[in-house]
């Protein structure tokens, strides 16, 4: 089931695909579903980017379907705030824990996914099963180290500088409404309320731009495309 997923992933267009063992985190409604698979591509979340994880949500989804197991298909971050049923499904679940407890990555200071191959470039998707799939070990605290560059670099102060772990799953780690400010002061001064400092800065992932992984059962195997 692992293999199947991962080719039709990856052939797909995915750049990391993870399994996780959810089980501990879920709420009532979907604790049958304790297996998530986490699929990561490496662009930013904009309007084709979330076309492109529905796709491959979807063709995730026709593979468990047709395997006879049930599943739920968490919606993309940026559909959060439309009105729409299945953006009510997001709180459910994070894209995020799937990712950190399959071993694809750790929560870094900024607060997004750091991935050792591409950093906090990741844009997620996530869908939940009860398939028995094999998987990966979770990476259950921080690695960013002592690396502070983005709580320094970081305009508005919205970057605590706290330390993520699963343990302390809901520290503060970045003051939202200090980001929204300085992201609307932006748009209001040129027009673009784009930031992303955070993101530029991170060491990680800078250089490994082409490299797919896979997390599962214990092993990270790496190809080189
Ligand atoms: S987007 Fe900019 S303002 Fe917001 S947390 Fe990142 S560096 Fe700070
Ligand atoms: S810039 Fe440094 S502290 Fe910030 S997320 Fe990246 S590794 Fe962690």
């Amino acid at each position: 089931m692992n293999d199947l997923l991962r080719k039709a992933l990856t052939e797909g267009g995915a750049d990391v695909v993870g399994f996780a063992d959810v089980g501990d985190f879920l709420k009532p409604e979907i604790a049958h579903l304790t297996k998530a698979i986490s699929i990561g591509v490496f662009r930013n979340l904009n309007e084709n980017t979330v076309h492109l994880l529905g796709n491959l949500k979807r063709k995730a989804v026709l593979i468990l379907k047709k395997e006879g197991f049930k599943y739920l298909s968490i919606p993309a971050d940026s559909d959060r705030i439309k009105n729409t049923f299945i953006a009510k499904l997001y709180p459910l679940f994070p894209h995020k824990m799937a990712a950190t407890s399959a071993g694809i990555g750790w929560i870094g200071r900024n607060g997004l996914l750091i991935s050792p191959e591409h950093g906090p470039r990741l844009s997620l998707a996530t869908v939940l099963t009860d398939a028995p799939l094999k998987t990966g070990t979770p990476i259950t605290t921080t690695l960013c180290g002592d690396c502070t560059l983005c709580v320094e670099h970081c305009p508005s102060g919205a970057i605590t500088g706290n330390k993520w772990s699963r343990r302390k799953p809901y520290v503060e780690l970045v003051r939202l409404q200090n980001c929204r400010d300085h992201k609307k002061e932006r748009r209001r001064v040129n027009g673009k309320p784009n930031c992303g400092l955070c993101i530029n800065i991170c060491p990680h992932g800078r250089k490994e731009h082409k490299r797919v992984r896979v997390v599962e059962d214990s092993r990270v195997q790496k190809k080189i495309i």
